[in-house]
């Protein structure tokens, strides 16, 4: 069968490997039919992704039909749709333990850590493989996971009807926090410096736009809420600015939520924490977001026309790669198709 593949930073390839055996009782043998392009799966191709290894088949964002199980397998079978859970965690260590496998001390993530999707055929634990019903496209199942990103977003910051949310970012997962955040019944603030990524979140939803670029972020938002500022800001721009100004723009009894893996230090004075009692968290891939996403998706709640900018077939697989690097600014997911 056919793997897509990062031999080693900078060189990626289509490679021929054997179709992979069903070893344990709860494997589950899924042949793929998307695998999502990730800006993380960009830095892993470039060398700049700091927990992944090589050589790796990449691919976190992945769906496709059942096509064997292990003996013990019960909640899937052959034929059966369903979208990959790309983690692997200990299940003994404190966070675990305490229901948060997504930051397992040994967390591994499929296509980072440990080979991924971008295969013909790959093996998921039966509890990773989500089931997804017949009739969804291809191409929207694919958004399962990037969606649960930004519902783990409004999970972690608390997100409530009526709030007000700031998403900082219209890129692909600040789009996937806001949409998440709206269908919550919050009322939803998206800024960016791109016009044409404003105007796609307008169409996604979003109440308001501030293009801070040419307008007063920290006024506009004070205008929107009443002098208040946001409830919960949501930091999908990533850099020490907007993690500074982040703390600066939410409400009193506020959450903000980080999604950075910036190394650079911000600036912050805790008075502006502890005047306002501001909770600070980090957010990072999802817990039990799968279901959620999926009930979004049954239920036709998630917006996703033109949410796929393009699919390209897996031989076409450096070109889609060449397309999102290019294309930074106005991507929202490339897609692979495998034959
Ligand atoms: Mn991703």
């Amino acid at each position: 069968m056919k793997v897509g593949i990062v031999e080693k930073p900078g060189v990626l390839k289509i490679a021929e490997r054997d179709v992979p055996q069903l070893t344990g009782a709860r494997d589950v043998l899924v042949q793929v039919k998307r695998v999502g392009i990730c800006g993380s799966d960009i830095h892993i191709f470039h060398g700049k992704n700091p927990f992944a290894t090589y050589p790796r088949i990449w691919g976190h964002e992945f769906t496709g039909v059942v096509a064997d199980t292990g003996a013990a397998v019960q909640s899937v079978k052959k034929g059966d749709h369903v979208v990959a859970e790309p983690i692997i965690s200990c299940a003994r260590c404190y966070a675990c333990r305490q229901g948060r496998p997504n930051i397992c001390e040994t967390l591994k993530v499929m296509g980072v850590h440990i080979d991924g999707g971008c295969q013909e055929f790959v093996i998921v634990q039966e509890e990773k493989a989500h089931k997804l019903p017949a009739e969804t496209p291809w191409d929207e199942a694919a958004l399962v996971e990037p969606f649960t990103i930004g519902a783990q977003a409004c999970y972690r910051g608390n997100v409530q009807k009526d709030d007000f949310v700031l998403v900082m970012g219209a890129g692909t997962i600040g789009l996937t926090a806001a949409i998440n955040a709206k269908i919550a019944g919050a009322k939803v603030i998206v800024s960016d410096l791109v016009e044409e990524k404003l105007q796609y979140a307008k169409q996604c939803g979003a109440d308001w736009t501030i293009n801070a670029k040419t307008e007063d972020l920290f006024k506009k938002v004070r205008e929107i809420t009443g002098g208040m500022g946001s409830n919960v800001t949501i930091d999908a721009v990533c850099i020490k600015k907007s993690f500074e100004d982040a703390v600066e723009i939410t409400s009193a009894a506020g959450r903000v939520v980080e999604l950075s893996f910036n190394e650079l230090p911000s600036e912050i004075a805790p008075v502006g924490i502890i005047k306002k009692e501001l909770t600070i968290c980090g957010s990072r891939l999802q817990t039990r977001r799968f279901p959620v996403v999926i009930d979004y998706l049954k239920a036709g709640k998630l917006p996703l026309s033109g949410f796929v900018t393009k699919v390209y077939p897996l031989s076409e697989m450096l070109e889609a790669f060449d397309f999102v690097d290019k294309n930074n600014a106005s991507v929202r997911k490339v897609l692979i198709s495998v034959p």
